[in-house]
């Protein structure tokens, strides 16, 4: 039965390392899969089209036992823990868009995750960022070896006829001494290595939306996807170390970007201030750290609710600027924002105000930025009053914004409610919490007792034991009558909050202990798997109270 060990995941893909029979190897991969799995030269029938329907698949498709498992996307409920699963055929998918995305999430929801993914003969050096994107893990070099035997030059771009340039376009061993079949097979390693370098790193995403421009169908892949967004968004993690870089219109649709604006209107709780001003974004992040924000911040002086218009995210409030991936972004800035786009945020910052309501919207923006604030007021019949008749940071501008605040009480922003009610979904009474500290070891105190220490890199704020008492419910992982002595594993977890991701801050309850730490597997993936790390634990406290790790 093979071991498969997760130690990265992005959204679907992973990478880690499995064990078959005492050999390891790392994954995604190209592997051979024949030796690794001998069963596999004895299964019989597997040859059943992926669009064949019900009763085609009922007749014809054979039953099989574990560890080798071929599935179907209308037969896969016998597959299980650990098993490695076959998905015969995959390769005819990538030509059909819609059927790709349909039977990829019908299989990925009924196949537990704790399992070694195998697309046989579809993987070329063009084609398998977006398999490990959708959560396959094994290849052979079947598609690579039938493209050398076509006389077909294989890049991460694509494939075309051999012409001899090989030297010229590549340079490998295999273009170095004429031998197009190591080349195709040395092409797909290596762009293998680079998608597994890309998940280690958080930065797959970007990858695959990249390498996609040169393939119709998949962007239109991508975009399907993308509208899965209840099944995808289980699976993308709550925060990144990497810079997400928002250079295509499918960034507008990742679920990160989504789960922000969701969040805005369903968790967030804003300062309690009834005025309100828009304000233009700026390239350096957090935006209170550029020169245009200190000036801004300098005229409103507290005397309004800030909230920053800005593409992709459409709305962040001063007090989430910190938080994945407000701070975390980058967008070519050319002051021209498309339809699409204005579409987009319009309906995001509508969203937000239709929520939330205050007396007075002040927009101090210009270009795309007013435009979309335009729309959404339209939108949720809110009366604008815009104070930028030029430049925003110009001193008319600024002194036009100091009038129109002239007389309106000072609401301070609270980073830490915003912050604990987008993160937990929690109204936290913040009375006589203070921030002490510096970065990088900032934290959230109230007397001498720490409450949260911030998270520089993500924003977000990890509960200390006290903490968590403020936090009335969610986000707990219930585990079994034992005394963790390090991380929590799944078998011992008996139930988890459904709205846990991977990399949110979790407290850990037992008959025996309490622990708190940071979620290693979304949820779902938690209550689906057998075996694998579900919490990375910080700090362990048994349940007499006395620290125990
Ligand atoms: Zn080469």
């Amino acid at each position: 039965m093979p071991r498969i060990d997760i130690r990265f995941r992005d959204s679907l893909a992973r990478a880690g390392t499995a064990e078959v029979d005492g050999r390891t190897f790392p994954i995604p991969a190209v592997a051979d899969v024949e030796q690794l799995f001998p069963a596999l030269a004895e299964l019989s029938g597997t040859n059943v089209p992926l669009a064949a329907d019900a009763e085609f698949v009922a007749s014809y498709f054979p039953p099989m036992t574990s560890p080798c498992v071929v599935i179907h996307p209308l037969a896969c409920g016998h597959a299980t823990h650990g098993d490695c699963v076959v998905v015969a055929n995959w390769h005819t998918s990538v030509s059909r868009p819609a059927d790709y995305v349909r039977w990829l999430t019908a299989m990925k929801a009924a196949v537990p995750p704790d399992t070694l993914w195998y697309a046989p003969a579809s993987a070329l050096p063009s084609t398998v960022n977006l398999l490990v994107f959708a959560g396959f893990d094994l290849f052979d070099t079947i598609a690579v070896d039938l493209a050398s035997s076509q006389g077909h030059f294989c890049t991460p771009e694509g494939q075309e006829p051999d012409t001899g340039s090989g030297p010229e376009l590549c340079g490998c061993e295999g273009c170095r001494t004429g031998d197009l079949h190591l080349h195709n097979r040395l092409a797909l390693d290596r762009e293998l290595a680079l998608v597994r370098h890309r998940i280690r790193t958080g930065r797959l995403r970007e990858l695959v939306e990249a390498r996609s421009r040169l393939h119709p169908a998949q962007v239109a892949i991508l975009r399907l996807l993308d509208g899965e967004y209840p099944f995808t968004e289980l699976y993308t993690p709550i925060a990144r170390s990497a810079t997400l870089l928002a250079t295509t219109g499918e960034a507008l649709r990742r679920p990160e970007i989504r789960r922000f604006g969701d969040r805005l209107a369903e968790r967030y709780l804003p300062p309690r201030s009834d005025v309100a001003v828009l304000l233009p974004c700026s390239a350096r992040k957090p935006y209170a750290s550029s020169k245009s924000h200190q000036k801004f911040r300098g005229t409103i002086r507290d005397r309004a609710h800030e909230l920053i218009v800005t593409s992709p995210l459409g709305l962040v409030p001063r007090d989430l600027e910190r938080v994945y991936p407000a701070a975390h972004y980058d967008v070519p800035v050319t002051g021209y924002w498309d339809r699409e786009e204005l579409a987009v945020i319009s309906s995001v910052i509508a969203r937000y105000l239709n929520r939330h309501s205050y007396r007075r919207v002040i927009a101090h923006l210009e270009g795309g930025a007013l435009a979309a604030a335009r729309m959404a007021a339209a939108e949720a019949g809110v009366t604008l009053e815009e104070t930028a008749r030029s430049h925003p940071i110009s001193p008319d501008a600024l002194s036009d914004l100091e009038a129109a605040l002239e007389g309106e009480r000072v609401v301070r922003p609270d980073f830490i409610r915003g912050t604990l009610s987008w993160q937990f979904g929690a109204d936290v009474d913040t009375r006589g919490l203070q921030v002490r500290g510096k970065p990088p070891s900032r934290r959230v105190v109230r007397g001498r007792v720490p409450f949260f220490t911030l998270d520089e890199g993500t924003g977000l704020l990890r509960p200390t034991f006290d903490g968590w008492n403020l936090i009335p419910g969610g986000y707990r992982v219930e585990i079994d009558d034992f005394l963790p002595r390090g991380d929590i594993m799944v078998p011992g977890v008996l139930a988890a909050d459904p709205r846990i991701r991977e990399g949110d801050e979790v407290l850990v309850t037992g008959p025996r202990a309490l622990a708190t730490g940071r979620a290693a597997m979304g949820a779902e993936e938690i209550r689906r798997s057998a075996r694998g790390v579900a919490v990375r634990v910080r700090r362990i406290m048994a349940q007499d109270g006395e620290p125990a790790g």
